[in-house]
């Protein structure tokens, strides 16, 4: 193993650092959080600006329209990005980080040409449509029918959770295809227009105040078979792809991004004088030691999608760990706060102490709980480590899900 950078490398991240030098400082001012036709307006603006300088799917592969770079680069780009500040994938990271992907690796050569460039461009945001009110955990379960009409399907039933789904024009949907207790041998995996007749949209508000979710209800809503993404029925298969990319690389920039929220809370704890707690300082190295650990298995699952064309199940265990360590940090941060960490507003602290960073710590603290649900809670993956990894018994079918996945 040779862990030295090639001259190409460095190359690439010299080039891809003066790029960010030059750009960035162009960017338009970030739209407020709840204001989301403008999220999505200066997501697609940055990802337009990828596109055009040929950064647009740097792990993704040439005939998906991608950059086709080496491991390596697509964890150099992520690690200059975060370096430089620039922004994230945004309103789009369905389509950018698991639909799109799972198009590049099961879709057909049509749907790749229709689907995959205006995802890079930017020009199209996508949304995930799996969970259901009683299928979250156990995803097999999902009722949402799709029934063949000649050469559509007429879809209704309803989805829950469905981040970003008020900016997207896409979902990717899961549909029950097979009799109703097939379970996940009659699921299968559809690109459902947005803006088809009978799509409702109606927002949920997170804990935080955001209005990022949705529910979807569907009303026979008519969806071409040339939609259907792998072979009818087949969809779980489809699926754990596509959660395989959810759990495995769609959280490398969150994981950048915690680094620097510990910066942030180390700087806290100096300048209210915890520092001098070892306790304190132990927790922190302790945190710090767990992302640098963190890294080390990003980069050996960005290896073997590399190799593979997809994550595989390491990607579970760097969800499960990475969001728990993120909860960590949240924790740690509001306990520094103290009483400060009540307020949802920005406090300028006691003792000429100066501002205080309470609302984006209190509001990255909730966000961190909502990681170890999102994309299958971290009990279910405590169940998969076990069953798939570890060759444990599996769970009892009667009283639980046999396949949980979500
Ligand atoms: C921020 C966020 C964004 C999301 N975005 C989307 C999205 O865009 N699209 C989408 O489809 N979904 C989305 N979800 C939904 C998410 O996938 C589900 O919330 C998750 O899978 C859990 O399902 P549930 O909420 O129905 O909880 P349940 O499945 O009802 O689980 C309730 C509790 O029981 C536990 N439990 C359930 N089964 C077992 C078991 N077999 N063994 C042990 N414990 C078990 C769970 O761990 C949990 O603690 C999002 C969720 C969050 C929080």
């Amino acid at each position: 193993m040779d862990l030295r950078y090639t001259d190409a490398e460095s190359a690439f991240r010299g080039e891809l650092r003066r790029w960010l030098a030059d750009t960035l400082p162009g960017l338009p001012a970030k739209p407020p959080p709840g204001d989301w036709p403008g999220r999505r307006a200066y997501d697609t603006h940055w990802q337009r600006l990828l596109f055009d300088a040929g950064y647009a799917g740097v792990d993704w592969p040439v005939e998906g329209g991608g950059r086709g770079s080496t491991a390596v680069e697509e964890l150099i780009f992520k690690e200059e990005l975060e370096r430089a500040h620039a922004p994230y994938v945004g309103v789009n990271f369905v389509g950018l980080l698991h639909a799109g992907p799972t198009i590049v690796a099961e879709g057909t050569p049509e749907q790749r040409q229709r689907y995959l460039p205006p995802i890079l461009r930017g020009d199209e945001v996508w949304c995930q449509g799996f969970s259901e009110p009683d299928a979250g955990s156990d995803l097999a379960s999902m009722r949402t029918r799709a029934v063949r009409d000649g050469d559509h399907y007429l879809v209704s039933g309803s989805k829950i959770w469905t981040s970003h789904a008020e900016v997207a024009d896409y979902c990717e949907l899961l549909v029950r295809t097979g009799a109703e207790d097939s379970r996940h041998r009659g699921i299968s995996w559809l690109i459902l227009p947005m803006d088809a007749p009978g799509v409702e949209i109606r927002p949920l508000t997170t804990i935080a105040g955001s209005t990022e979710f949705a529910e979807l209800f569907l009303d026979e809503v008519q969806v071409p078979v040339s939609n259907r993404v792998g072979e009818e029925n087949d969809g779980w298969r489809v699926t754990m792809v596509t959660l395989s990319f959810e759990r495995g690389t769609a959280f490398v920039g969150d994981l950048l991004e915690a680094r620097e929220v510990l910066s942030a809370t180390v700087a806290l704890a100096r300048r209210t004088g915890a520092w001098s707690d070892p306790s304190v300082r132990r927790r922190a190295g302790h945190l710090l030691a767990e992302l640098d650990a963190l890294w080390a298995l990003t980069r050996r699952n960005v290896s073997q999608a590399a190799r593979t064309g997809v994550p595989g199940i390491g990607g579970t265990l760097f969800k499960l760990a990475y969001t728990e360590a993120r909860t960590e940090l949240g924790e740690f941060s509001l306990s520094l706060l103290g009483r400060a960490g009540l307020a949802a507003d920005e406090l300028e602290g006691t003792d000429g102490l100066g501002p205080l960073p309470t609302a984006t710590m209190v509001e990255d603290w909730l966000r961190g709980i909502s990681l170890t649900i999102a994309a299958g809670t971290s009990q279910i993956q405590r169940n998969i480590v076990g069953e798939r990894i570890l060759g444990l018994p599996k769970e009892p079918a009667a009283t639980l899900s046999p396949t949980p996945a979500k």
